[in-house]
């Protein structure tokens, strides 16, 4: 079976190509390298032993689509592509909605040209706005987004569903990631944020290694355990092989379907960073300051549905998360 994987080069998209491979799929990869690098295509093959065929272009390309669809047979799409800053969302709206949802449009349009009808799509807890309820379950209200980066992945959502109705055969699987971190236990491919990191693992991983000076933690007031905000972290590697999980789900089913890919456990920021320097035996010296405006208290999954229906739920503990990350940033400076 071959499957088309856009951003396949990313963060997450590298480690869905991994499993895919390791699972004996074909993998075509399409990745303009915005936000990675050409060596990754080197790394997955060390890690698997096998190829990828790669396509450096974005799938904003309709031409390029036209290519890979006439000349391999696709049997579903995992669409990693997209931009992902928050902060650079809310100063570049309109580059946000046109690659975010430019990409999927074109992507769907070559589908159905094609009669390729399963596809998986990243979209993100953020879709949930201010939680209603926790833990959140998919039939949660969605809406109330703060960003554009947010706005575009419920934009999409709702784009989907459009087609899916007009087109009973298109199978999107909509799947809302908490949050990721960790990186391929080799050490070889994780997260790499150009300049100074926004998410919390990246920032951690940073101070640890020596290279930011101090890690703020952005509020101690919120109604939590201890008053630092919450959130539901995942292993990368347990959030690829989720997708693998909604592939064959994709495969077997004709319909729309949504799933949270969560560990449907909290974790506080202080926790993070007294676990953090408990599994890697370093400091990791921290201040509090105020809130980041736009934030929650806290966010996290209910896992349940994932579990009932696709058969996936987490594996991989915060032990891992927390020492995973680390190796790959040490491998990383290593160079
Ligand atoms: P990433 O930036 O590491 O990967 C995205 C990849 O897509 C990059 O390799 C980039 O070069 C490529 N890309 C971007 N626009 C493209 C285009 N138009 N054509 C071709 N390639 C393009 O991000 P990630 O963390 O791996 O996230 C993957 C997906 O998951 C994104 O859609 C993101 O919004 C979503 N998501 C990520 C998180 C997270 O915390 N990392 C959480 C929820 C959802
Ligand atoms: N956070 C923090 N300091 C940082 C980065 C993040 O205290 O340098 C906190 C943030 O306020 C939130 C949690 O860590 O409570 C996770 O933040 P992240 O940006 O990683 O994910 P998101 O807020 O998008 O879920």
């Amino acid at each position: 079976m071959k499957i088309l994987v856009t951003g396949g080069l990313g963060y997450i998209g590298s480690h869905a190509v991994v499993e895919l491979l390791n699972e004996n799929y074909d993998v075509v990869v399409i990745d303009d390298l915005s936000n990675s690098s050409r060596d990754i295509v080197d790394k997955i093959k060390e890690i698997t032993g096998k190829d990828i065929v790669f396509y450096e272009n974005d799938v904003r390309d309709e031409a390029v689509l036209e290519e890979i669809f006439t000349k391999h047979k696709i049997d579903a799409v995992m669409h990693f592509a997209g931009y992902k800053a928050v902060g650079e969302s809310v100063q570049k709206p309109i580059l946000y909605y046109e690659n975010n949802l430019g990409s999927t449009l074109s992507l769907c349009k070559k589908m159905l040209e094609h009669e390729c009808y399963k596809f998986i799509f990243s979209s993100s807890a953020t879709v949930y706005g201010d939680p209603e309820r926790l833990p959140l379950t998919e039939d949660c209200r969605v809406g109330g987004t703060t960003n554009p980066y947010g706005t575009s992945k419920l934009m999409i959502e709702r784009i989907l569903s459009d087609i899916h109705i007009a087109n009973p055969k298109f199978t999107p699987v909509i799947l809302r990631y908490f949050n990721p971190i960790g990186a391929h236990k080799t050490g070889l491919i994780g997260e790499k944020p150009n300049g100074i990191p926004n998410n919390l693992m990246p920032y951690i991983v940073r101070v640890a290694s020596g290279e930011l000076e101090i890690l703020s933690i952005f509020g101690n007031d919120y109604d939590t355990k201890d008053g630092t905000g919450v959130r539901d972290y995942i292993h990368v590697v347990d959030l690829a092989k989720g997708h693998l999980s909604a592939l064959k789900k994709a495969m077997n089913d004709e319909g729309i379907f949504y799933y949270n890919l969560g560990t449907g456990t909290g974790y506080s920021v202080l926790e993070m960073v007294q676990n953090f320097e408990k599994v890697n035996g370093v400091k990791v010296p921290y201040k509090m300051v105020d809130r980041r405006p736009g934030d929650i208290a806290s966010c996290y999954s209910d896992a349940s549905k994932a579990y009932e229906e696709l058969g996936w739920k987490a594996e991989l503990g915060l032990e891992d998360m927390m020492r995973d990350s680390y190796n790959f940033i040490l491998k990383q400076n290593e160079k």
